[in-house]
């Protein structure tokens, strides 16, 4: 035997040696605080990154305001300790080590995994093993980010719980919240998008736009650049090819979806955005809005009724044929799409909902409770829905006891 596969034995050994343990023992509960005093300490790899250095902190924040015992961080290179809370890759841990059925390839994915009295909490990426930590504080210990500055904690001087490993997967890539007073909480409730920006960018990437915003069919195509030339690029409405001007009804019309210089015009545009852009940061994504202009003038030309004939629908067929074809030709210059629950197109779908100043009642309705008036917040379009269902159904009854936390847990 090469010394190569001895090495390979070892670690099969040490992983089913581990994963008996934690079968063992995930019967008894998980103490991690007895009448406000603590055995644990949490642990993060010696090169950890900031973000996986503020989940640790984020981590400590919360385990102090639920049970009052001070967890403190600590690098890997100390000695391994019975009572640990691991953030992110350690030496003590990789992910590789997990077993497969707690492993998953979701890019914001994670797994909290149980190792005895040790609670590995393990992201794909730095962000992932943050909303690892949020996860765990709000699913497992109850904690419920309600707004910037306004959280709900359980006092819990004796903290034991029962839990077993697990590992999630956010199957909604882009979770935004057209907010402005989220603040952390955006991040907190495993957000990771505010409006048409990114919580936290610098420290965790995510999802990140290039180009306009959104409604972008003006810029892919601009009517004042072809419109003279080329009216056959854009709606044909009663026969004529529209130009609306007046702020009645806008300054734009919609493109001709079928002609097939419209797109190859978007192509280039697009990828004049792209370039530039790409690998600013190794954990963003990068998403392209290809999006209607802001008005209902679509085509009715032949060709294009012809397509939404074809597809079933009165308007949307040219469009989601038109995205299509996009995201075909961007994948041919930018290879199969990252790790994703979508794997066939590089083409996302992104649903809409009007929440607007949703965030601002629960934000005001949370402050009069925090000021001792007997009102309810009902907090049951916060952002956590995006996330998953587990995150929601316990906020707003009854009334939760309102604390206030710092708007983060340090530098
Ligand atoms: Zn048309």
């Amino acid at each position: 035997m090469t010394r190569a596969r001895w090495i390979v034995d070892a670690g099969l050994v040490l992983l089913i040696a581990l994963v008996a343990e934690a079968a063992v023992a995930a019967a008894e509960p998980l103490l991690l605080a007895e009448d406000g005093a603590t055995k644990y300490r949490i642990i993060i790899g010696k090169a950890a990154s900031d973000a996986e250095i503020h989940a640790a902190r984020e981590l400590a924040l919360f385990l102090n305001q639920i049970t009052g015992a001070e967890f403190p961080v600590h690098r890997d290179d100390a000695a391994p300790a019975q009572f640990e809370i691991l953030v992110g890759r350690t030496g003590r841990l990789s992910i590789e080590q997990l077993p497969p059925q707690l492993r998953t390839d979701n890019w914001e994915g994670f797994t909290l995994f149980r190792d005895g009295s040790r609670l590995h909490i393990l992201g794909n990426i730095p962000r992932a093993t943050l909303y690892g930590v949020y996860d765990f504080l709000d699913v497992e210990l109850g904690v419920r980010f309600l707004t910037a500055d306004v959280n709900h904690v359980p006092r819990r001087p004796t903290l034991a719980i029962d839990f077993e490993s697990r590992k999630f997967a956010p199957r909604i890539e882009l979770r935004a919240i057209w907010e402005v007073l989220g603040g952390p909480s955006i991040v907190r409730n495993r957000m990771n998008g505010q409006a048409f920006y990114i919580p936290m960018e610098k420290m965790l990437g995510g999802v990140k736009r290039i180009g306009p915003k959104t409604h972008t069919f003006n810029a892919l195509v601009p009517m004042e650049k072809y419109f003279d030339e080329h009216p056959e690029y854009f709606s044909q409405i009663d026969g004529v090819r529209l130009r609306p001007t007046g702020r009645r009804h806008g300054t734009v019309t919609q493109l001709c979806l079928t002609n097939p210089d419209v797109l190859r015009i978007s192509l280039e545009t697009i990828r004049g955005w792209v370039g530039p852009a790409m690998a600013e940061n190794p954990y963003n994504k990068y998403l392209v809005n290809v999006t209607v202009n802001d008005n209902a003038y679509f085509c009715k030309c032949g060709p294009c009724v012809a397509v939404n004939t074809e597809e079933g629908v009165v308007e949307g067929g040219t469009k989601m044929r038109f995205v299509n074809a996009i995201a075909s030709k961007m994948a041919e210059a930018y290879g199969p799409p990252p790790t994703s629950s979508c794997r066939s197109s590089r083409c996302r779908i992104s649903a809409c909902r009007s929440t607007i100043h949703r965030m601002n009642r629960i934000a005001r309705a949370s402050k009069r409770l925090a000021g001792g008036a007997k009102r309810s917040a009902t907090a049951h379009s916060m952002p956590g829905r995006a996330w998953g269902p587990t995150v929601l159904p316990a906020i707003s009854t009854p009334a939760p006891t309102f604390t206030t936390s710092p708007a983060t847990s340090g530098s």
